[in-house]
């Protein structure tokens, strides 16, 4: 009977400590548990959002087939529910482009600022499509009176929406990179561009843009400039000849327009130096060449042998054999001759 008493305390000692032991161990699980909760918890909630943007997406899809067009009445709808999609997943893409699209024409400044959250954000960098979807819908939909208010608002004006989307893609598309020097051009706009030629319009503009893109370019080429301009200029085959035809156009819509002549004597001052090209279309010509095939103006003739007339081709003239001699660069000789 005792004991079997002392064996009782004894069990009941052990089991209260072994009891204590594993209740605290079990609060120390718990603890550890519970955090283990809190940082799945949060990565869940990752996941749980951007499958909550999905759902708003279809659900967004479904709304916008619900309605026959966006109207003054229902673009907040559209808005509240696009900005809930891409604050429940910023990097969801399609909302950025396809979304603000759709708010494009009711409520442009705000698809704008939209794109230009997308813009910014660093896991979307190499998205080009977002960049100049914002530069478009800025040229195209935002009314003047709204758009300086916008460009302080987000700090970004089309240029550099064009520009963003240039440098995202390689090579840009060649609509990126029209766009781009339109919006370029948009800056010259009735200033001043050299000490004596006024920008007439917006073609002048366009022409005047290019000769600045190609000349920086070739600036970049040498070494002296770095400021990235050749993403422009590296994707387009040939310049001279975009350039030409430009200026070319030009001349013929305005021929008396002195502003235009004096950019394109500019342009063979200082970019075409060398180059032949006829005054009257400025087509270019080739040595040897007496009349513009062209336009059939009279041409002053270069690369030839002054001592037979015919066109050089090496070091020697291959009719006569003569060197190469004083007469080598002929081309730029008769440029200053005139
Ligand atoms: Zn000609
Ligand atoms: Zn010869």
């Amino acid at each position: 009977m005792k004991k079997s008493l002392v064996i009782h305390i004894l069990v009941i000692v052990i089991a209260a400590a072994a009891g204590s032991m594993i209740a605290s161990a079990l609060v120390n699980d718990q603890g550890r548990v519970s955090v283990n909760r809190n940082k799945t918890a949060s990565k869940a909630m990752f996941g749980f959002n951007k499958f909550l943007a999905d759902v708003q997406w279809m659900l967004f899809i479904n709304y916008c087939g619900s309605i026959d067009s966006i109207k003054d009445q229902n673009v907040d709808e559209v808005y509240n529910r696009l900005a809930a999609i891409l604050k429940n997943d910023p990097d969801f893409q399609k909302a950025y482009e396809i979304g603000a699209l759709m708010i494009s024409i009711k409520a442009s400044d705000k698809a704008v600022e939209l794109l230009k959250q997308g813009t910014d954000n660093p896991r979307l960098s190499t998205n080009w499509k977002i960049p100049f979807l914002a530069g478009f819908v800025m040229n195209h939909n935002v009314p003047k009176d709204k758009l300086g208010a916008l460009i302080g608002k987000i700090k970004a004006d089309s240029h550099w929406f064009f520009e963003t989307a240039a440098k995202r893609s390689s090579p840009p598309e060649p609509h990126v990179i029209s766009s781009l020097m339109r919006a370029k051009a948009e800056k010259l706009l009735n200033k001043k561009w050299k000490e004596n030629i006024t920008i007439v319009n917006e073609k002048h503009a366009l022409l005047c843009a290019w000769i600045d893109e190609a000349l920086n370019a070739s600036k970049v080429r040498m070494g002296t400039d770095d400021s990235g301009y050749s993403i422009v200029v590296s994707s387009v085959k040939d310049m001279n000849q975009k350039i030409l035809q430009q200026a070319a156009n030009l001349k013929k819509n305005y021929p008396d327009n002195q502003n235009v002549l004096n950019t394109i004597a500019y342009l063979k001052a200082n970019y075409l130096k060398g180059q032949n090209f006829c005054d009257a279309c400025l087509a270019v010509y080739g040595p040897g060449d007496k009349f513009c095939s062209s336009c059939g103006t009279k041409v002053i003739v270069f690369g030839v042998c002054e001592d037979c007339g015919a066109v050089k081709k090496g070091a020697h003239c291959s009719s006569c054999g003569a060197p190469k001699g004083a007469a080598a660069a002929p081309a730029p000789k008769a440029a200053e001759k005139k």
